[in-house]
Protein backbone atom coordinates (compact mmCIF):
# COMPACT_ATOMS: atom_id res chain seq x y z
CA UNK A 1 0.00 0.00 0.00
CA UNK A 2 2.89 2.45 -0.59
CA UNK A 3 1.30 3.63 -3.52
CA UNK A 4 -1.82 4.40 -2.02
CA UNK A 5 0.08 7.07 0.50
CA UNK A 6 1.55 8.63 -3.10
CA UNK A 7 -1.34 8.98 -4.65
CA UNK A 8 -3.86 10.02 -1.92
CA UNK A 9 -3.24 13.74 -2.19
CA UNK A 10 -2.77 13.71 -5.80
CA UNK A 11 -6.57 12.60 -6.07
CA UNK A 12 -7.82 15.58 -4.63
CA UNK A 13 -6.34 17.90 -7.14
CA UNK A 14 -7.37 15.76 -10.08
CA UNK A 15 -10.83 15.92 -9.15
CA UNK A 16 -10.71 19.81 -8.73
CA UNK A 17 -9.02 19.95 -12.69
CA UNK A 18 -12.44 17.90 -13.90
CA UNK A 19 -15.00 19.66 -12.12
CA UNK A 20 -17.88 21.30 -14.66
CA UNK A 21 -17.38 24.49 -15.68
CA UNK A 22 -20.33 25.14 -18.09
CA UNK A 23 -22.40 22.87 -20.65
CA UNK A 24 -20.13 21.11 -23.51
CA UNK A 25 -17.41 23.13 -22.24
CA UNK A 26 -14.36 20.80 -23.36
CA UNK A 27 -11.85 20.17 -21.05
CA UNK A 28 -8.63 17.91 -21.11
CA UNK A 29 -7.96 14.32 -19.37
CA UNK A 30 -5.80 15.92 -16.85
CA UNK A 31 -4.19 12.02 -16.55
CA UNK A 32 -3.43 12.54 -20.62
CA UNK A 33 -0.07 11.94 -21.08
CA UNK A 34 0.28 9.85 -17.56
CA UNK A 35 2.61 7.08 -18.74
CA UNK A 36 3.34 5.41 -15.48
CA UNK A 37 0.63 3.29 -13.83
CA UNK A 38 2.21 4.37 -9.98
CA UNK A 39 0.84 8.19 -11.48
CA UNK A 40 -2.72 7.32 -11.59
CA UNK A 41 -5.32 8.15 -8.96
CA UNK A 42 -5.61 5.23 -6.35
CA UNK A 43 -8.04 2.84 -7.49
CA UNK A 44 -11.35 2.04 -4.88
CA UNK A 45 -11.01 -0.77 -3.44
CA UNK A 46 -14.71 -3.10 -3.60
CA UNK A 47 -14.53 -6.14 -1.29
CA UNK A 48 -16.35 -9.33 -2.18
CA UNK A 49 -16.64 -12.82 -0.54
CA UNK A 50 -16.25 -15.85 -2.31
CA UNK A 51 -15.83 -17.73 0.87
CA UNK A 52 -17.43 -21.00 1.72
CA UNK A 53 -16.98 -23.10 4.45
CA UNK A 54 -17.37 -26.41 2.16
CA UNK A 55 -18.18 -26.60 -1.72
CA UNK A 56 -18.17 -29.67 -3.87
CA UNK A 57 -15.25 -31.55 -5.45
CA UNK A 58 -15.37 -30.46 -9.20
CA UNK A 59 -13.28 -33.88 -9.04
CA UNK A 60 -15.65 -36.61 -7.76
CA UNK A 61 -18.20 -34.92 -6.31
CA UNK A 62 -17.20 -35.03 -2.37
CA UNK A 63 -18.27 -32.03 -0.84
CA UNK A 64 -14.96 -30.68 0.44
CA UNK A 65 -13.70 -28.47 3.85
CA UNK A 66 -12.45 -24.98 3.41
CA UNK A 67 -8.65 -25.85 3.96
CA UNK A 68 -7.48 -21.77 3.45
CA UNK A 69 -8.41 -18.42 2.33
CA UNK A 70 -6.63 -16.14 -0.12
CA UNK A 71 -7.40 -12.61 -1.49
CA UNK A 72 -7.59 -12.05 -5.73
CA UNK A 73 -7.86 -8.72 -6.92
CA UNK A 74 -9.42 -7.94 -10.66
CA UNK A 75 -9.37 -4.29 -12.20
CA UNK A 76 -12.48 -3.42 -12.72
CA UNK A 77 -14.54 -0.48 -14.91
CA UNK A 78 -13.41 2.26 -12.97
CA UNK A 79 -15.77 4.79 -10.92
CA UNK A 80 -16.23 7.64 -13.62
CA UNK A 81 -17.91 10.12 -11.32
CA UNK A 82 -14.76 9.73 -8.74
CA UNK A 83 -12.20 9.70 -11.36
CA UNK A 84 -10.96 6.95 -9.77
CA UNK A 85 -9.87 2.99 -11.35
CA UNK A 86 -12.08 -0.08 -9.34
CA UNK A 87 -10.49 -2.91 -7.91
CA UNK A 88 -12.91 -6.09 -7.04
CA UNK A 89 -10.90 -7.65 -3.87
CA UNK A 90 -12.22 -11.07 -3.40
CA UNK A 91 -11.87 -12.92 -0.60
CA UNK A 92 -11.64 -16.60 -2.02
CA UNK A 93 -12.21 -20.01 -0.11
CA UNK A 94 -9.66 -22.93 -0.92
CA UNK A 95 -11.17 -26.34 -0.53
CA UNK A 96 -9.14 -29.47 0.08
CA UNK A 97 -11.03 -32.41 -1.14
CA UNK A 98 -10.52 -35.48 1.59
CA UNK A 99 -11.46 -38.82 -0.74
CA UNK A 100 -9.64 -37.74 -4.29
CA UNK A 101 -7.34 -34.78 -2.77
CA UNK A 102 -7.87 -32.69 -5.20
CA UNK A 103 -6.85 -28.84 -4.57
CA UNK A 104 -9.54 -26.46 -6.11
CA UNK A 105 -10.71 -22.65 -5.29
CA UNK A 106 -14.37 -21.33 -4.82
CA UNK A 107 -15.95 -20.87 -8.45
CA UNK A 108 -14.86 -17.07 -9.83
CA UNK A 109 -14.89 -17.74 -13.30
CA UNK A 110 -18.60 -15.66 -13.64
CA UNK A 111 -15.86 -12.72 -12.94
CA UNK A 112 -12.98 -13.26 -14.36
CA UNK A 113 -11.33 -16.06 -16.49
CA UNK A 114 -8.42 -17.89 -14.44
CA UNK A 115 -5.30 -16.26 -14.21
CA UNK A 116 -7.23 -12.94 -15.19
CA UNK A 117 -6.21 -9.74 -13.30
CA UNK A 118 -9.02 -8.06 -14.95
CA UNK A 119 -13.09 -8.75 -14.98
CA UNK A 120 -14.62 -9.86 -17.49
CA UNK A 121 -16.41 -7.49 -18.64
CA UNK A 122 -13.33 -5.25 -19.02
CA UNK A 123 -12.10 -7.99 -21.11
CA UNK A 124 -15.32 -7.90 -23.41
CA UNK A 125 -15.46 -4.23 -23.90
CA UNK A 126 -11.61 -3.99 -24.51
CA UNK A 127 -12.07 -6.56 -27.60
CA UNK A 128 -15.34 -5.18 -28.87
CA UNK A 129 -13.73 -2.20 -28.80
CA UNK A 130 -11.29 -3.44 -31.13
CA UNK A 131 -13.39 -5.79 -33.23
CA UNK A 132 -16.59 -3.91 -33.50
CA UNK A 133 -15.81 -0.21 -33.64
CA UNK A 134 -12.35 -0.92 -35.37
CA UNK A 135 -10.26 1.13 -32.76
CA UNK A 136 -6.07 0.51 -32.96
CA UNK A 137 -5.22 -1.44 -30.21
CA UNK A 138 -3.02 2.14 -28.08
CA UNK A 139 -6.39 3.92 -29.26
CA UNK A 140 -9.00 1.42 -27.65
CA UNK A 141 -6.40 1.21 -24.38
CA UNK A 142 -6.83 5.07 -23.97
CA UNK A 143 -10.71 4.91 -24.50
CA UNK A 144 -10.85 2.62 -21.65
CA UNK A 145 -8.52 4.61 -19.20
CA UNK A 146 -10.40 7.95 -20.22
CA UNK A 147 -14.36 6.24 -20.42
CA UNK A 148 -14.13 3.73 -17.86
CA UNK A 149 -11.16 4.31 -15.87
CA UNK A 150 -9.23 0.75 -16.11
CA UNK A 151 -5.92 1.08 -17.15
CA UNK A 152 -5.44 -1.61 -19.83
CA UNK A 153 -1.78 -1.68 -21.27
CA UNK A 154 -2.65 -1.98 -25.02
CA UNK A 155 -0.31 -5.20 -25.25
CA UNK A 156 -2.99 -6.81 -23.02
CA UNK A 157 -5.48 -5.90 -25.53
CA UNK A 158 -3.71 -7.18 -28.25
CA UNK A 159 -3.37 -10.32 -26.44
CA UNK A 160 -7.20 -10.64 -25.70
CA UNK A 161 -8.35 -9.66 -28.99
CA UNK A 162 -5.78 -12.24 -30.81
CA UNK A 163 -6.95 -15.11 -28.11
CA UNK A 164 -10.52 -14.50 -28.83
CA UNK A 165 -10.58 -13.54 -32.35
CA UNK A 166 -9.59 -15.74 -35.72
CA UNK A 167 -5.98 -14.91 -35.35
CA UNK A 168 -5.85 -16.45 -32.32
CA UNK A 169 -5.34 -20.32 -31.99
ZN1 LIG B 1 -12.70 -35.10 -4.88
Amino acid sequence: MVQADKSSGRTESFLENVRMTGPGQYLPDPTEGITRVEDLPEPRRVERSRNYPRRRCPQCGHSAYRNRTFTRTLHDLGDLAANRPSDLVITCSQHRCSRCGKYFNADLADLAAPNSHYTRRVVSLAVRLVVEDGLPYRSASWHLWRDHRVFVPFATVQNWVEAGGKKGR
